[in-house]
């Protein structure tokens, strides 16, 4: 196996445990890809997600191994979850139960409006039973996967197939509590004018299902896991970085590393983003034409920034919205910088003060950019620039002049340099041509034994996408019809 990203250590954990032999090639010298961690001055940085949802995937892994979750990480629902600040000053937090937030809504928004969040929440939970299993947790071997007619026919009373922002809409009338409950489709690479009804999912995880938090950061996630495939028997080689998968007969038969070293095994599955892993890994040869038209979502910039002290009344997640949130989407999805940006500010030492020096504090400062297929920005030019932004937003907002220690700033330039297409770490968007069977498929169809996990194929990006991608790639392994024994 390549990558000891998410999706990786997901696939490579499933695989020990169905008793294959599997030996995890990482060439960083820490797990985690994306969920990684960057260290500078006694901050400790989680360098991608901070909003971690469905934590019981990452318990699956546990259990499958006859271990428990809770003996290895320590995790909180927050409470509230975001902090969202609106351009007219007010402000609403998203709270840890819908019991909460019905409260927060009705002082918010008044008792009419909480009534109707009550019903929103349940119309959430069962559009997102409705798909789980039919489009989420699923391997598709053809488009017609997607045409069973009773789940159709459960979407579309859903509203599953209305737009997203119209479905919300119907059932919400605050405009901020609809904004709440939209902004996700970003996630997904798509505007909520856009988007199709069914990523109302994405909202219910995030705003319903709850935001989780573990101590130490979320790469406590990526270390825990990174042990558990330790003690499950994967042999995780970190510092090993895969320069191509070996190919004889138009079947995988192994991978060599820039090293020199080969490493033969019956499958290879790769985590590295799906179209660098086939340009770089596989080549031009084996690398289907579509991978090359594929559409990708936003990027971002990421500030990271070790503080003396503390952020004045910051959350642990906080969200800004712009006055023109509809304008936001238009400009990213174009290509464009948003003219008036929204942005988010993590400060995970609220949830744990360990993460940075005695007194300090951690700001994960993200504002969506566009990606390398949009405007041609020189961001290694730019990348200063948006530190002065990010320390100028920050100080506008009301959480006072932030006395920086360290800083660390990320642009598309970087995530391009780290692998990711288009320079984008979210992947190819999610817009209906590459979701559920149009997305890149987690099987090559140019080459035999080889498997994708990860966020550019099914079922998407996001932790716990990747993580049942992992299920998924570990299926189509399981269930080859060429059986080996080892998955390299
Ligand atoms: C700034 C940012 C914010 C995010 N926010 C959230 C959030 O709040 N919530 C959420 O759920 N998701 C969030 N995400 C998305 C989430 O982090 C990703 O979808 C997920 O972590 C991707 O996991 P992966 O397994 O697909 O890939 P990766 O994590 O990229 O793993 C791929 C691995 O392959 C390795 N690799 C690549 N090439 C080679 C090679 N040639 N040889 C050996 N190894 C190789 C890489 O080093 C890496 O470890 C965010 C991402 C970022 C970057």
């Amino acid at each position: 196996m390549v990558g000891a990203g998410l999706g990786g250590l997901a696939a490579a954990i499933r695989l020990a445990c169905a008793g294959r032999q599997v030996t995890l090639l990482e060439r960083d010298e820490v797990p985690g890809g994306r969920a990684g961690r960057l260290h500078r001055d006694g901050f400790a940085f989680d360098t991608g997600p901070s909003v971690l949802t469905m934590p019981h995937l990452v318990g699956e892994l546990f259990e499958l191994a006859g271990e428990r979750m809770a003996d290895h990480l320590q995790l909180e629902r927050l409470d509230p979850a975001y902090r969202a600040q609106f351009h007219d000053g007010s402000q609403l937090l998203v709270r840890g139960s819908v019991e909460a937030m019905r409260d927060e809504v009705a002082a918010v928004c008044g008792p009419a409006e909480a009534d109707r969040f009550v019903r929103f929440a349940d119309h959430l939970r069962r559009l997102y039973e409705a798909e789980y299993d039919h489009f989420i947790d699923t391997n598709f071997d053809s488009v017609l996967g997607l045409a069973r007619p009773v789940v159709m026919a459960r979407l579309l009373r859903l509203g599953g197939f209305r737009r997203l922002h119209r479905l919300v809409a119907s059932h919400l009338r605050d405009w901020r509590l609809i904004r709440l409950f939209t902004f996700q489709a970003m996630y997904a690479g798509m505007s909520p004018y856009e988007a199709l009804g069914v990523y109302a999912v994405i909202a219910y995880m995030d705003a319903v299902a709850g935001v989780y938090f573990p101590a130490g950061g979320i790469f406590s996630v990526s270390r825990v896991l990174a042990d558990l495939a330790v003690r499950c028997g994967v042999e995780l080689r970190l510092g090993a970085d895969v320069e191509r998968v070996e190919i004889a007969g138009g079947r995988a038969t192994g991978v060599r590393t820039l090293a020199g070293d080969v490493v033969p095994a019956d499958h290879v599955v790769l985590n590295p983003d799906l179209p660098v892993a086939y340009e770089q890994l596989l080549g031009a040869r084996y690398t289907p034409r579509r991978i090359a038209r594929l559409r990708y979502s936003p990027s971002c910039v990421v500030v990271h920034l070790g503080l003396s002290g503390p952020l004045k009344d910051a959350a642990h997640h906080n969200i800004h919205f712009a006055a023109g949130y509809r304008e936001s989407f238009d400009d990213l999805l174009a290509g464009r910088t948003q003219r008036d940006p929204s942005w988010f500010l993590t400060v995970p030492t609220v949830g744990d003060p360990a993460m940075a020096p005695h007194g300090g504090s951690v700001g994960f400062y993200l504002l969506p950019a566009p990606n390398l297929h949009g405007d041609a920005i020189d961001w290694d030019v730019q990348g200063p620039a948006e530190l002065v932004s990010a320390l100028r937003r920050i100080e506008q907002a009301g959480y006072g002049t932030p006395d920086v220690v360290t800083a660390e700033v990320v642009t598309p330039a970087d995530w391009r340099r780290a692998g990711m297409a288009a320079g984008t770490p979210f992947a190819a968007s999610h817009h209906f041509a590459q979701t559920g069977p149009f997305r890149p498929r987690n099987v090559a169809s140019t080459v035999d034994g080889v498997v994708f996990t990860g966020s550019g194929t099914v079922p998407g990006v996001g932790v716990p996408m990747v993580l049942v991608s992992g299920k998924l790639a570990a299926e189509r392994v399981l269930q080859a019809r060429t059986p080996g024994s080892r998955a390299r």
